[in-house]
């Protein structure tokens, strides 16, 4: 097991990339550390899969090094560098029993049958998969063809990283639920770095210890959910993270004040950095409130989202929304919005302003 490095790496599709667009991978500068449940978040597209064939191998990136501890594994072979990958979609040899697909990883590398048995019997209990052990895994549903896929995956004691792709994109929604939080209770026992690639910000959430989240090829941010929710780094991990997403309302910065539409907003970071003209304010609909002066904005909609409401305004051709408890009254039409100093900020062409 080891601390897993990547260091400005850099990766195109292309042969002659030309500019920053034709890289799915701009730069990314980050490290695992050894025994950490991680998590992937960023929308299709955004270079998840890329960066995480570059750390099994099976893509050289262009540009940057990868470390595993002080080794530089950068151009090393998938099977030489031990680790266990589980993608979107099943993986499984069809003519063999789920027993013998389960052991395939271990007898791949002369693991003694006792231990083969005993490791294959914890992993197919705890997957559920007890029942099937002896079926061929052709005539398996997705779903059970799927976590064959996640079993092999865990099956090892020996691997550096488990990396998740997406692995439960073909699980049925109940047994999404369960599966999650068997892993994170795998992760906890055995205490191996994992790396869960999502689009899915609840799968994210509840997953990982420290989430990173993508854009474009890049990274935004790398933080604890607290820390995603608390102060994202940039406005799109405010707006990603989040139901409903962080309002994000663009404004004027004049003499060190924050402006929405004329009215002077307290941020809680510092406006005189501010250097472009595309200045945002960013608040969560948490720390919005619903008061008797303030800002003023129209009601154009309530959602019941159970414990709470959601009360959509808008302020000329922006939404802002805020979040009331069940039970209070909401006015129609024009009411005023006070922001919690604490946690509203200013961001700066997308940045958090610092
Ligand atoms: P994600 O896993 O986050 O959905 P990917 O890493 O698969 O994103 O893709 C990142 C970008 O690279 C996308 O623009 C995608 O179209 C492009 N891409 C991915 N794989 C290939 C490939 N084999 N050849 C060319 N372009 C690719
Ligand atoms: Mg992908």
């Amino acid at each position: 097991m080891a601390k897993i490095t990547l260091k400005n790496i850099r990766h195109s599709y292309l042969p002659n990339p030309q500019s920053e667009d034709d890289y799915a991978l701009k730069e990314v500068d980050l490290s695992w550390d050894d025994g950490g449940a991680y998590a992937l978040l960023g929308p299709s597209g955004c270079g998840k899969t890329t960066l995480l064939n570059i750390i099994s191998g099976l893509l050289i990136p262009s540009e940057g090094e990868l470390l595993f501890d002080d080794r530089n594994v950068t151009r090393m072979e998938p099977d030489e560098r031990n680790i266990a990958q589980v993608f979107q979609f099943p993986v499984v040899y069809d003519t063999m029993s789920v027993e013998d697909n389960l052991a395939f990883p271990l007898r791949n590398r002369g693991v003694s049958e006792s231990v083969v048995k005993q490791r294959v019997s914890e992993i197919a209990a705890m997957l559920e998969l007890d029942d099937v052990m002896q079926q061929k895994a052709a005539g398996l549903s997705p779903d059970n063809k799927q976590k064959i896929s996640l079993g092999r995956g865990l099956v090892r004691d020996d691997v550096n990283v488990v990396m998740f792709d997406e692995p439960l994109t073909v699980i049925d929604p109940h047994l999404k639920w369960k599966l999650r939080s068997k892993l994170k209770e795998l992760h906890q026992k055995v205490q191996r770095t994992m790396i869960y690639v999502t689009h899915d910000q609840t799968e994210a959430l509840t997953f990982a210890d420290r989430v990173v989240v993508m854009q474009f090829g890049q990274i935004l941010q790398v933080g604890t959910p607290q820390e995603l929710f608390e102060c994202p780094a940039h406005t799109f991990v405010g707006h990603f993270i989040g139901s409903p997403g962080m309002n994000i309302v663009p404004c004027r910065v004049q003499g060190g004040e924050v402006l929405l539409d004329g009215f002077k907003v307290a941020v809680a970071n510092s406006p005189k950095a501010a250097t472009s003209s595309n200045t945002e304010i960013g608040v969560r609909p948490e720390f919005v409130r619903l008061a008797d002066q303030g800002l003023q904005v129209d009601v154009v909609n309530v959602m019941d989202i159970g414990r709470n409401k959601v009360v959509e305004t808008r302020l000329g051709q922006h939404k802002i929304s805020v979040l009331v408890p069940e039970g209070k009254a909401v006015p129609q039409g024009t009411v005023y919005l006070e922001f919690d100093s604490d946690n509203t900020r200013l961001y700066d062409n997308g940045w958090l302003v610092e």
